[in-house]
């Protein structure tokens, strides 16, 4: 699959950028990564990015204060791209997307089938800022860049952890901090980092986690009367189900909040023995064979009783496989 970034927007005075709700350090390194790449290589194109906010802990990485993310209304972009997901996850700024004249989607989610004129899909890369390191001529890579496409490498592989790591992972992250950025600070503070009522609703969390299907599953939930008795946002929760996954014996974590009435947002993590894009899929979410989401409907115990089934299928496919 061959895909020329810099021909594809070759011509467009006007470029716009975004990827999903709730972007996460993959979403915005890349939209961040991908706006200073395009001003330094198009310098006569109008370029600018949309997502809605990102968490401060990214304010550090240039153009976090340029994003917009109050969605005006704009005149149809020459290109626009979508990163890291589909149209349809891109909220507010799919209006852009559906348009402009030409519309790229550059992704490495399994689950998407390619929802732009021109479609760059890598499922085999870690993260959408690896991906775009790939296609970057590396002569105009920059501090500022290098650190970008550094913060999405480290939160979509875990800091080189999960089995979406390659030794081309590290060779390229390797090449990246050799830009001089303070990574393990960057890391530090963007990965690990809590803030108090960070710690205190995870560990709530934890403390009324309840697991299921012989001890291989774990389920936790936060309801929106407890956000707002700590006053939180969806995005203080992150990290809430890779502690879940951490725990022994379990093959399956679920963490769910609750975004409405009879309305939860669902975040999985899984080794071998469960697909969870699989499962994601059923509810019209999607994401990765060991992390995934979807939003579902419904009461807790119906959500949990229709991932279960999707589960349980999952272990019973996937049976005799051995842990990497
Ligand atoms: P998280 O659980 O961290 O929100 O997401 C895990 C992975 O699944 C990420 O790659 C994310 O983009 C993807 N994902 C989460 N929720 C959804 C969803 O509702 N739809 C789709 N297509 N992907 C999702
Ligand atoms: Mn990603």
């Amino acid at each position: 699959m061959s895909f020329d970034l810099l021909k594809e927007c070759e011509n467009a005075k006007r470029i716009g950028i975004s990827g999903h709700v709730r972007p996460d350090g993959d979403c915005v390194g890349a939209v961040l990564g991908m706006q200073m790449y395009l001003r330094k290589c198009l310098p006569g194109a109008e370029v600018k990015a949309f997502l809605e906010k990102p968490a401060e802990i990214f304010r550090e990485i240039q153009g976090y204060d340029g994003i917009d993310s109050a969605f005006p209304t704009e005149e149809p972009f020459d290109v626009f791209l979508a990163l890291d997901c589909t149209a349809d996850r891109l909220g507010e700024a799919e209006k852009y997307f559906r348009a402009a004249h030409k519309t790229v989607n550059i992704d490495h989610h399994v689950t998407n089938s390619g929802s732009g004129d021109i479609n760059y899909i890598r499922p085999e890369t870690g993260s959408t800022c690896e991906l775009l390191y790939d296609l970057f001529d590396p002569d105009r890579l920059d501090r500022e860049l290098a650190m970008a496409l550094y913060v999405g490498i480290i939160h979509d592989t875990g800091v080189f952890q999960y089995s979406n790591t390659t030794p081309a992972t590290l060779e390229k992250s390797a090449r990246l901090i050799s830009y001089g950025f303070d990574f393990p600070r960057l890391i530090q503070e963007t990965f690990y980092q809590k803030t108090y009522v960070q710690a205190q609703i995870m560990g709530r969390a934890l403390m009324e986690s309840i697991r299921f299907m012989n001890n291989t599953c774990i389920v936790s939930v936060v309801y929106k009367k407890n956000m707002d008795f700590y006053d939180v946002e969806p995005s203080d929760l992150d990290g809430i189900v890779n502690q879940l996954r951490n725990i022994e014996g379990i093959s399956c974590a679920i963490f769910m909040y609750q975004t409405d009435v009879q309305e939860f947002k669902v975040s999985m993590r899984s080794d071998e023995k469960v697909n969870v894009a699989e499962v994601a899929m059923h509810f019209g979410g999607g994401g990765h064979a060991r992390a995934a989401g979807c939003t579902m409907r419904g009461n807790f115990y119906d959500c949990i009783n229709n991932l279960s089934l999707h589960i349980s299928e999952q272990m019973k496919e996937n049976e005799g496989a051995q842990a990497d």
